[in-house]
């Protein structure tokens, strides 16, 4: 029997206007996928959605389909009031801008599960012993209807070698349905990320001396080609990365392939 998948790819960004004037801020981005699958006696149609939410710098609430995703909680409980308590919260590293255990420890984490790696279990409070899972590089487990692998995330240049190491922290790509997202966590254009495969969306830092440049992001990205790119993560050490240097090279390489969303990481 013939069958035929189509999957359509919707992109909605959510702009409000900044302290009165005309400058429009994008605080919000929903991505609506349709999957239909036609054999030649049935269509089935499966609708998907996919919510991002910047909180700050690395910090952002997914809202994936009916599921609430925390990543990298930091800043204080009440950056997310305005959301629905975490089913899953993912933290990448150890460092205050991706781990504070006071923000946790201030948030409704009745039905959370945590998934960290080793180094961020240990700083942990004991309270959180049941709800805690950890993935190291390369692992993968399963919850809520998400498969969750942890993707290495790490310095190359020598001189950043000092703040991240390997295997201390993880990347994540969270698949569901078909769909794939990856959060870079603080890395460099690691060969993990270049191999990456069949990625919808992804979340990709660029700031010094902590991670790479916006020319070595972009090289990545068009490397492992996601459908849609979020630069995040993009505060540096003297002031912001330039989206449009990322964005201008990404173009250059590889045209309008890759769609890439900016959202208001600072507000
Ligand atoms: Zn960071």
């Amino acid at each position: 029997m013939k069958k035929v998948t189509i999957l359509l790819l919707g992109l909605l960004t959510i702009a409000s206007c900044k302290n009165d004037s005309k400058d429009t801020e994008n605080k919000e981005s929903i991505v609506t996928t349709t999957e239909t699958t036609e054999t030649e006696d049935t269509k089935v149609s499966k609708k998907s959605s996919f919510r991002v939410s910047p909180i700050q710098h690395a910090t952002m609430v997914i809202t994936w389909d009916d599921a609430t995703i925390y990543v990298d909680p930091v800043g204080g409980a009440e950056a997310f009031k305005n959301f629905e308590a975490p089913d899953l919260i993912l933290i990448t590293d150890i460092h205050q801008d991706h781990f504070s255990a006071e923000t946790i420890q201030a948030l409704n984490t009745s039905n959370a599960k945590i998934v960290l790696p080793q180094a961020v279990a240990d700083e942990m409070p004991s309270e959180f012993s049941t709800k805690i899972e950890v993935l190291n590089n390369g692992d993968l487990k399963a919850h809520l209807g998400f498969n969750i692998e942890a993707i290495p995330m790490y310095n190359l240049r020598p001189e950043s070698l000092k703040f991240h190491e390997k295997g201390r922290g993880n990347g994540y790509v969270m698949e569901k349905n078909g769909k794939r997202v990856y959060i870079s966590g603080d890395t460099e254009d690691i060969p993990e990320m270049l191999a990456l495969k069949d990625i919808d969306i992804a979340f990709v830092c660029m700031n010094l001396p902590y991670t790479m440049t916006e020319v070595q992001a972009a090289n990545a990205v068009a490397t492992f080609k996601p459908r849609i790119v979020y630069p995040y993560h993009y505060r540096g050490a003297s002031g912001f990365s330039n989206i449009e240097v990322f964005k201008a090279r990404l173009k250059s390489l590889s045209g309008s392939e890759v769609q890439v969303v900016a959202l208001d990481w600072y507000q």
